[in-house]
């Protein structure tokens, strides 16, 4: 089936793009990688919609450190962040993330920026976003907005987007001495979406572990993290997931399944970070 698409343009740079969001006044949808917006609307999930295409936009591109930030433009694909020496060296979760998203020709294509917006709770991206307590950075009409990624997913696919606002980029804490990451997750085959999946990001001042596929939005288990922190063993903070994660039954596994899939995933990742 053809796209539902009500009309195109191609935005020559940031300040077009807003302008033709603001213009369209909720009518229309920023276009990325199109990984998943040209599937919803082709299987009419979306309804018709203008596009607009942010590719040619070069302030939103780029992979750089800032501080003891790193800065990933929103444009940036899902292929550099799984290749690129500054995410490896700097924030390691991610850069174990990016490969395990699909398959290599959605990677090829597929941006950070999209991911974030579309806010699927069993994708990677969002979770290691509150993993690493990152802050989202948006830009509407009124200017710049930044939005840390606990406030930034609020439901299944919703976020505190507005309609005129778009991600710019995020800005994520690098690696301190001491800390280890680690991204892993529980699939049934390589490329499909998780049925549970970790990240650990285990600082020196404590343990952070967002959780996918085990709710309606990245999940950060904070009875969990806290026992961890109070010297709680591996199976004791793991038993503590029944408080955190409230999974969902779906067609692809009941709910006491991802827990205990993410069980599995806590114990194999503190032993991953602590080993
Ligand atoms: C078969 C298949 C398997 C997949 N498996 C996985 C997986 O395992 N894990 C995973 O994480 N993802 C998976 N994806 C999704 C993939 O990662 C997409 O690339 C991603 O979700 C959306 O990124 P995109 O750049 O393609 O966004 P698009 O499809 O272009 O846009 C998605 C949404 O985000 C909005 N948007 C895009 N960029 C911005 C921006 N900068 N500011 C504001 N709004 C914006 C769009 O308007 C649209 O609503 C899969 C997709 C397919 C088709």
């Amino acid at each position: 089936m053809k796209a539902a698409a009500a009309g195109y343009i191609r935005a020559n740079d940031l300040v077009h793009a807003i302008s033709l969001l603001e213009q369209s006044r909720g009518e229309a949808r920023i276009l990325a990688g199109g990984q998943s917006l040209i599937a919803s609307l082709n299987l009419r999930l979306a309804g018709e919609t203008a596009l607009i295409d942010i590719n040619g936009v070069a302030e939103l591109s780029g992979i750089e450190l800032v501080g003891d930030r790193l800065r990933i433009g929103a444009l940036t694909r899902h292929r550099e962040l799984a290749t690129s020496d500054l995410v490896a060296r700097h924030v390691p979760a991610i850069a174990q993330a990016a490969p395990l998203i699909a398959h290599a020709a959605i990677r090829n294509r597929g941006t950070i920026g999209g991911s974030l917006a579309y806010a699927d709770p069993a994708a990677e991206l969002p979770a290691c976003m509150l993993a690493l307590d990152a802050e989202i950075v948006l830009r509407g009409p009124a200017g710049e907005r930044r939005v840390r990624a606990g406030d930034f997913f609020i439901d299944l696919f919703t976020t505190d987007l507005a309609e005129d606002e778009m991600i710019v980029a995020v800005e994520v804490p690098v690696v301190v001495a001491g800390e280890r990451q680690t991204t892993m997750e529980l699939a049934r085959r390589s490329g499909d979406y998780a049925l549970a999946g970790i990240v650990l990001v285990d600082r020196p001042s404590g343990v952070r572990a967002a959780f996918f596929g085990v709710g309606p939005t990245p999940v950060l288990a904070t009875a969990a993290m806290a026992a961890i922190d109070g010297g709680a063993s591996a199976d004791e903070a793991a038993e503590l997931l029944a408080d955190d994660l409230q999974p969902l039954d779906d067609v692809h596994a009941p709910a006491a399944v991802r827990l205990h899939l993410a069980r599995v995933l806590l114990r194999r990742a503190l032993a991953a970070t602590r080993s």
